[in-house]
């Protein structure tokens, strides 16, 4: 498959201003492009058709998760998370978005020389593009564990969304569609379950929805935490983070990922076994229902997770 490039005309926001997509370029020796040296984030907002209205999901937890990830590696975002949600809004606004958006944020070591100590030159940029289904998970998932593992926090923290990381991410996600599979479940150096390649995983055993602990490599997901909250609140359902052995995956009744682009993805695959009875399990979607729900704002308990960009207010010519 291959995928369109967007559209060079849509404004983004690049080192403190609006331009073009197409105008927004970096030095070729930029330290990142070369050393990984970057942090992004990813967050979705949703276009209500009804209220014509864009609802960026969460928008300002993850903005302070990119602020403090970004300390790990020593870049400054000298915007508050509040200003970077308004500066979001305004993308959606001039871009006149009408349907569902992908917000990506990106910071990384600007300078443009060679050497990988690296200096205190940050850049920053903020881009909005149209956005659809990313793994098409109607019919459930088939996962596979891959044989790289999941970067260790002791060398590259894999909570931080570090550009450099995802070369991880993107071994393990090629070697499992080259094997046939929709996507890769990484394990630890330990050998225990860590996540996908670009989402979080749980379990439903015993009763109980089981995940991984951050201790465990994760990357820890908005959605993640979603989920958990609505587990506990709307379900009543125990909700348990601890190590889950590879064998685990072979004997639980429901397996589902989550992240911001897959939301809640069922599987019912892994690794050639079906998982429970091959089909997407109650619980699975329950919460995939909920979830949907909550990030359309059709949930009132929720709605403190919604932005609304205030698409009627006119955008500055
Ligand atoms: N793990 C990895 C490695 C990811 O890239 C992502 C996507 N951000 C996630 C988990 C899910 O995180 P979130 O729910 O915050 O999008």
């Amino acid at each position: 498959m291959k995928a369109t490039d967007p559209n060079p005309d849509i404004t983004v926001y690049f080192n403190g201003r609006y331009m073009r997509l197409g105008d927004a370029n970096v030095n070729i020796l930029t330290h990142a492009l070369h050393y990984g040296t970057g942090v992004f984030e990813g967050i979705r907002a949703y276009w209500s058709d009804e209220q014509h209205e864009m609802f960026l999901f969460r928008a300002e937890e993850h903005y302070s998760r990119w602020k403090s990830n970004c300390g790990i590696i020593r870049i400054k975002v000298e915007e508050t998370a509040r200003e970077l949600c308004g500066i979001t809004a305004e993308l959606c606004r001039r871009n006149g978005f009408h349907e569902n958006v992908y917000v990506r944020p990106l910071a990384f070591k600007s300078a443009p020389r060679v050497g990988v100590q690296p200096d205190d030159r940050d850049g920053m940029a903020i881009i909005a593009i149209p956005f659809g289904v990313y793994l098409d998970s109607e019919k459930g998932l088939h996962a596979g564990v891959v044989s790289w593992r999941r970067v260790e926090d002791n060398a590259i923290p894999g909570r931080a969304k570090i550009c450099g990381a995802y070369v991880n991410s993107a071994l393990a996600g090629d070697e499992a569609r080259r094997n046939g599979f929709d996507e890769a479940i990484f394990l630890t150096e330990s050998g225990h379950v860590a996540e996908g390649a670009t989402c979080n995983i749980f379990m439903v055993r015993k009763g109980q929805l089981v995940t991984p602990p951050p201790s465990d490599n994760i990357l820890e997901g908005l959605t993640r935490d979603s989920v958990m909250q609505l587990a506990r609140r709307e379900m009543r359902l125990e909700v348990v983070e601890r190590s889950i052995d590879r064998s685990e995956l072979y004997v639980c009744d429901e397996l589902f990922f989550t992240g911001t682009a897959v939301e809640v993805g069922p599987i019912t695959q892994v690794d050639h076994r079906p998982v429970g009875d091959g089909t997407i399990g109650k619980t699975t979607a329950r919460l995939r229902q909920l979830y949907a729900d909550a990030v359309r704002g059709e949930i009132d308990a929720y709605q403190h997770w919604l932005l609304p960009a205030g698409m009627g207010v006119a955008a500055p010519a």
